[in-house]
This record gives C-alpha cells, sequence and structure tokens, in this order.
C-alpha cells in the first residue's frame, strides 16, 4: 500500500524541498498536516512581518503587471516596501518576452510512478512567452523578498529550480501558447537584495529528463514509507539543529531545542522563503489570521 496522502495532495517544490531537508519534516507538514504552536524563529512579530511584506510586494507586482497605474500603487508605501517597489520599476528585467505574459498562475503535470499517478504542481509569479520559430521562448520569473540574494550554486540545487521549468515544459502541451521543449525554457530569480542582479538558469532536454528521473525516485522514496518512522529525523549535528530544527515549528516535538533562532541569523539558503511561508501558515493559524 503506497502512503496515504490527503485526497487533495500534489507535490510542490516546497514538499520536495521538505523531504529532501528532513523526511520528518515531510511526515509531520505534509502526511499529518499538524500544527504545531511552537515559533520557528525569534523574535516573532518581526518574522510574521517579514512573511506579511514578502505578500504585499508579490500582490504589488502582481497589480502592475496587470497594468494597474504604478503611481496609484507606490502612492503611500512604508519601507522597505517604497524602495522593494522602486527597485521593481527600474530593475524589472527589459528583456522578457512579451506575447504572453501570466501572473499568479498555478500549473501542473503528472508524475506516474509505481505507486499511481500523482501531480507535480508549481505556482508562478510570472512566465513569458514570445518570440518564432527557432527564437521562441519562456521566462519564468521569480520575485525574492529574502534578505540576501542566494548563490547560484544553491539556488541550482533547490527543488524549485527543478520543478518550475520542469512543470511548464510539461503543462505547456496542453495550452494555447505551447508547447515549449526544454531548450526554450529559462528560470530566473529577481532579488529585492540585488535588483540588477537577477540569477538566471536555462534548461535543456538533458536537464529535463535528469529531473524527471529525480522526481520518480523521491516519489518512490516517500510512497514506499507507512509510519512516522520511515521518515528519520534529520540527522543530530549541531549544524543541522542550527540551520534547521531551530527555525522549524516541530522542533520541541523532536526533541531538538525549545529556544527559536535568532532571525538575523536564518539561513535563506537552507530553507526556502515557501518554506517559512508554509511553516508559519501552521503557526499562525493558531495565533491569528494572516491580513495580506
Ligand atoms: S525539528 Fe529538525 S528533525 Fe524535527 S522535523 Fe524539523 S528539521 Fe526535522
Amino acid at each position: 500500500m503506497p502512503l496515504k496522502l490527503p485526497s487533495t495532495f500534489a507535490f510542490s517544490q516546497s514538499s520536495l524541498q521538505s523531504y529532501v531537508n528532513c523526511p520528518r519534516r515531510f511526515w509531520l507538514a505534509y502526511v499529518e498536516q499538524l500544527a504545531w504552536p511552537a515559533l520557528e524563529a525569534s523574535p516573532y512579530d518581526e518574522q510574521e512581518q517579514q512573511l506579511r511584506l514578502g505578500g504585499q510586494f508579490h500582490q504589488l507586482v502582481e497589480r502592475a503587471e496587470a497594468c494597474m497605474p504604478t503611481e496609484l500603487l507606490a502612492d503611500g508605501l512604508d519601507y522597505p516596501l517604497d524602495e522593494w517597489f522602486e527597485s521593481y520599476l527600474r530593475h524589472r528585467p527589459d528583456d522578457l518576452p512579451t506575447e504572453m505574459v501570466e501572473v499568479e498562475r498555478e500549473l501542473s503535470a503528472p508524475l506516474a510512478v509505481e505507486a499511481g499517478q500523482y501531480r507535480l504542481a508549481a505556482r508562478y509569479d510570472l512566465i513569458a512567452v514570445g518570440g518564432e520559430g527557432a527564437d521562441r521562448r519562456a521566462v519564468v520569473l521569480d520575485w525574492k523578498t529574502s534578505r540576501r540574494v542566494i548563490s547560484h550554486p544553491t539556488l541550482a540545487q533547490r527543488m524549485q529550480t527543478r520543478v518550475y521549468p520542469y512543470v511548464l515544459v510539461e503543462a505547456s502541451a496542453g495550452l494555447p501558447w505551447g508547447p515549449l521543449a526544454p531548450e526554450q525554457v529559462e528560470m530566473r530569480y529577481w532579488f529585492t537584495a540585488a535588483p540588477a542582479d537577477a540569477v538566471s538558469f536555462g534548461y535543456s532536454s538533458e536537464l529535463h529528463e535528469a529531473n524527471r528521473a529525480k522526481f520518480e525516485q523521491l516519489l518512490g522514496e516517500i510512497l514506499s514509507g507507512e509510519r512516522e518512522r520511515d521518515f528519520p529525523k534529520v540527522a543530530d549535528t549541531d549544524e543541522n539543529r542550527k540551520r534547521l530544527c531551530g527555525y522549524c515549528i516541530y522542533r520541541s516535538r523532536c526533541d531538538r531545542g525549545v529556544e527559536a533562532g535568532e532571525l538575523e541569523e536564518y539561513d535563506e539558503e537552507a530553507f526556502s522563503d515557501e518554506d517559512l511561508e508554509m511553516a508559519l501558515e501552521f503557526t499562525l493559524d493558531e495565533v491569528q489570521e494572516l491580513a495580506f
């Protein structure tokens, strides 16, 4: 019997990244869907504020991309949103295809493994497609409001860098602006922390096949588990305690410390802001509604 997952479950970059970081975290968050009232980092207010600002920035950009007047959107913004939005206006990449631009688009693709048919889903900040024949291309843009720029080698290892282009290629076959070959797709990260220096990744048929194999391997591992003990905790080392458990909402349950990590030391290369977002959702549900 494959692992029983909630009926609406689709794999995503966040859930796969959780599994890769710590199988137990995947079990607790996605199988048990367990809320745990430990604050992920300290101080709590600052972390919540960080999350709220990230959400507001994405909303601003979404509206600007939908051609709402930018002066209107910029009016009355407080720091740091005013600076971030100014950076977006000045440094929005000017080489994006223009034929089709979609924002906040969700796509998914089937993944067939021995245990059955599953879906891999991605939510895109922006997809831009255009050009004819050999010049046709698609750029996936992801806006990041993390405090620091995440390095190219670290991003290359992240599930998001694998999942987003993969799902786009697979899903594009059924879309009016598809199909897209892997070679036509580029993944780009844009940082408020360095708005002129977006980090870009090309894509290829080889990477696409390697990603498919990786996802099948991960799903095979995950779906062969049945119980909590099949999803071990990340090794108990000082480094893992500092980089992973200290910011994880399950640390008291896992007996990996009671004190939250300091947000100033938050290692955005270890946990993505999506991980942080997800972890916070569990926490904040218990405390108060997030008013994005
Ligand atoms: S506290 Fe540590 S061991 Fe427990 S789920 Fe979180 S990352 Fe894994």
